[in-house]
């Protein structure tokens, strides 16, 4: 392959430049997620392959409903193409049900469910540990306006019910999310559109099959995390045609 430009280097993905101007190639490592993320993290073998293809697999569906996303196409295992954007410093996180950070905070039990989706902001700055910022914070610093911000609800809430609908098909509970939003133009017009990634690394769920199935006191369990999360997901939505986790990875014909 011809040498190519690096751009960014993060933990879970290395951006190259693309093919034309406006374009981004996003490479997915094995690497662990950023530790602060509402989803297991880990160093797993072929996470990357399989958070590549979840990625594309949720994007391009969100695409197809008409939200959205920066993804434009997979281009092989661990690559995908997709617009640049000038990214908003936020992490933006839509809650259902009660875990981590907010249960830690207002002393919720793990699990509760929410009376509606909560969208929260967390600045994404990782040397401060991306603490929650109100749309006060957002505005004053100017990271996005109040126009921004509706829009990114309404992006947040639509990507809420595309995913969770998607899970619940598949005996998934989508507890809690996070994704990060970017500004396009169109010539005067600007857009905010869904970049970074969709993947278990930016979602917790938990797995409403084993829940179901009563334990050997006769007893249903509540739901807890999906176990091996990358394959048992990529399995259930049926997007991995092969089983590349786990093994070397040899060469396979999966385009
Ligand atoms: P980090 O460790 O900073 O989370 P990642 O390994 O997730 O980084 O690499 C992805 C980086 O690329 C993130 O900083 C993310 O904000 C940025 N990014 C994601 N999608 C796009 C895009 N379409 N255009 C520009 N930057 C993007
Ligand atoms: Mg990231």
């Amino acid at each position: 392959m011809a040498r190519r430009k690096k751009v960014y280097e993060g933990r879970a993905k290395i951006l190259y430049e693309g093919p034309e101007p406006g374009t981004l190639i996003q490479y997915f490592k094995d690497d662990a997620a950023v530790p602060a993320a509402p989803a297991p993290s880990s160093g797993v073998e072929g996470k990357g392959v399989l958070n590549n293809r979840l990625s594309e697999f949720f994007m391009s569906g969100l695409n197809a409903i008409g939200v959205p996303t920066h993804f434009i196409r997979r281009i092989n295992m661990r690559e995908q193409l997709v617009r640049m954007v000038e990214m908003i410093p936020l992490e933006v996180v839509v809650r259902n049900f009660a875990a981590g950070d907010i249960s830690d905070r207002l002393g919720i039990p793990e699990g509760t469910p929410l009376p509606r989706p909560i969208v929260e902001y967390y600045y994404k700055d990782e040397r401060l540990n991306l603490p929650l910022v109100s749309e006060e914070h957002i505005i004053a610093f100017n990271w996005a306006n109040q126009q921004d911000l509706d829009d990114i609800v309404a992006l947040a809430l639509r990507v809420n019910d595309f995913l969770s609908g998607v899970m619940l098909g598949v005996g998934i509970r989508l507890a809690d999310f996070r994704i990060e939003v970017g500004r396009i133009w169109e010539g005067d017009f600007m857009r905010l559109i869904v970049a970074d990634e969709i993947s278990p690394d930016s979602m917790r769920l938990w797995d409403l099959r084993a829940a179901e199935l009563p334990d050997r006191e006769g007893q249903t369990r509540d739901p807890g995390p999906l176990p091996d999360v990358y394959t048992e997901l990529a399995r259930r939505l049926g997007v991995m045609p092969s089983n590349v986790t786990h093994a070397t990875p040899k060469p396979s014909l999966i385009n």
